[in-house]
């Protein structure tokens, strides 16, 4: 492991139970050594696998999973969701929960009650978000491999911003199941990696069949037998799309290209629809699904409870007091969106828009096999840079139509900013096509040959 921080899920999963215990040991000092990142909220480690940390919205039995927030303080999970399931079935291990932003609603990891995570590559910037935790410890060599969840960026954009692989899969092709819900139609739980190979293998253990998760596709087709970087594909770039980027992310851009061009691709210019209707689709569409997920958290049957004089009062004190302001910010926005006088206006509208954005997607596909786009527009922000909301929410730019389309995407490192810190792109592919997504990025990473 020359040069590595750590080794590879791929070598990890060849190790004895007793070079598995010693990992594990060993990783326990690395992260006790670095309180400061805060990556981790917590290191518990189930069963005698290949250690894999989790993000602290997917439910492993027995586990305090709180979503990062104060009102699933004292939460206990009662089940494993489908995926650790799936995981300690293939002699993997929940090992550590991971920091997040409240709920998932974030672009940076410091919306949590746990407080913020550093950036592993500069302690002043963000790691991303809202898995935040989970890019920084792989990023950090603190975990082999972990789990995040994107709804509209939030396994790519911190991969982007932490120089690791993140991969959102197709929407139904990984279950829901134990994944707590921020916004039901656009989430997806994903494999964060040092590599595209380990995100193939960790995608193919979480990904495939199951009955709890009404959403889910029922398709256990398998990538990594079959993954072929020698391929020759045909790859859209978005020369007009990318004008948003800064110059990093343009430069990014431009040695992407030219990589896949000496690999053999071809590459093949098209158009997207402006990403302002992407921000305000998703913005509507999310905080609406958000709104009727988040009423569940009532101090009633979860977690943190302030009493009041009666039950009404009892809700209002602890929703007031358990969730943080921008989970109280989606709400409020979420129950305007689909009041009555506004829901045609706004909600009906953005369902619209979401029609459309699937369409211009599959109009491409119609040529090509994937598309490569920047990830975010700029490099890690410093923290406190996207204090304003809308700042934040436009930042999201190029992640958030994947989600509205339901396409899977794959984030991996390009370049270095002249600050050092990592930039990165994804490549998108057509609905259930993982197997091209995995293909292209393999021989995309091999082209660009990444130095930590
Ligand atoms: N930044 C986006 C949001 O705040 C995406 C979050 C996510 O993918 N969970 O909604």
């Amino acid at each position: 492991m020359k040069g590595r921080l750590v080794i590879t899920l791929k070598e990890a999963l060849k190790l004895s139970k007793e070079e598995l215990t010693q990992l594990k040991e060993d990783l326990k000092k690395k992260i006790e050594a670095r309180p400061e990142l805060n990556g981790y909220i917590d290191v518990n480690n189930v069963g005698d696998g290949v250690p894999i940390a989790i993000k602290d919205n997917i439910q492993v039995k027995d586990w305090s999973v709180t979503s990062g927030s104060k009102i699933l303080q004292g939460y206990i999970a009662p089940y494993n969701a489908t995926v650790i399931n799936k995981m300690l079935q293939a002699g993997l291990s929940p090992f550590g929960r991971t920091n997040m932003d409240e709920f998932a609603m974030g672009s940076t990891t410091e919306s949590s009650f746990y407080g913020k995570t550093q950036n592993p590559h500069n302690p002043e910037r963000v790691p991303g978000g809202s898995s935040g935790g989970s890019a920084a410890v792989v990023g950090a060599g603190l975990a082999i491999a972990a789990l995040g969840s994107d709804t509209g960026g939030s396994i790519r954009q911190p991969a982007s911003f932490c120089g690791i692989v993140g991969m959102k899969p197709t929407y139904g092709r990984v279950s829901r199941y134990g994944l707590s819900s921020y916004a039901s139609s656009l989430d997806q739980i994903g494999p964060m990696t040092q590599n595209v190979e380990d995100a193939a293998i960790l995608y193919d253990i979480i990904s495939g069949s199951d009955e709890k998760d009404s959403t889910n596709a029922q398709k256990d087709d398998k990538v990594v037998p079959n993954l072929n970087p020698d391929r020759k594909l045909t790859i859209a770039i978005l020369p007009d799309f990318i004008k948003d980027a800064s110059d990093d992310v343009q430069q990014a851009y431009q040695k992407a290209i030219e990589a896949l061009k000496a690999k053999g691709h071809t590459i093949v210019e098209k158009t997207m629809m402006d990403a302002k209707f992407d921000i305000s689709a998703y913005y509507i569409t999310a905080t609406a699904e958000a709104t009727t997920n988040l009423a569940r958290y009532d101090g009633i049957r979860y977690g943190n409870r302030v009493e009041g004089k009666n039950l009404e009062e009892t809700f209002i004190k602890t929703r007031s007091e358990g969730f943080g302001d921008e989970v109280k910010r989606r709400i409020l926005l979420g129950n305007f969106v689909l009041s009555s006088g506004y829901y045609e206006a706004y909600y009906v509208k953005a369902q619209k828009t979401r029609h459309i954005i699937k369409d211009n997607y599959a109009k491409i596909f119609e040529d090509v096999d994937l598309i490569l786009s920047p990830v975010a527009p700029t490099i890690a922000n410093k923290f406190g840079e996207l204090a304003n909301p809308m700042d934040m929410y436009l930042s999201d730019l190029y992640t958030i139509s994947i989600n509205l389309a339901g396409l899977p995407a794959l984030s991996l490192p390009i370049s270095k900013s002249k600050e050092g810190m990592p930039v990165g792109l994804q490549l998108i592919a057509n609905a259930y096509d993982e197997q091209t997504l995995f293909d292209g990025s393999l021989s995309l990473e091999r082209a660009i040959n990444y130095q930590k």
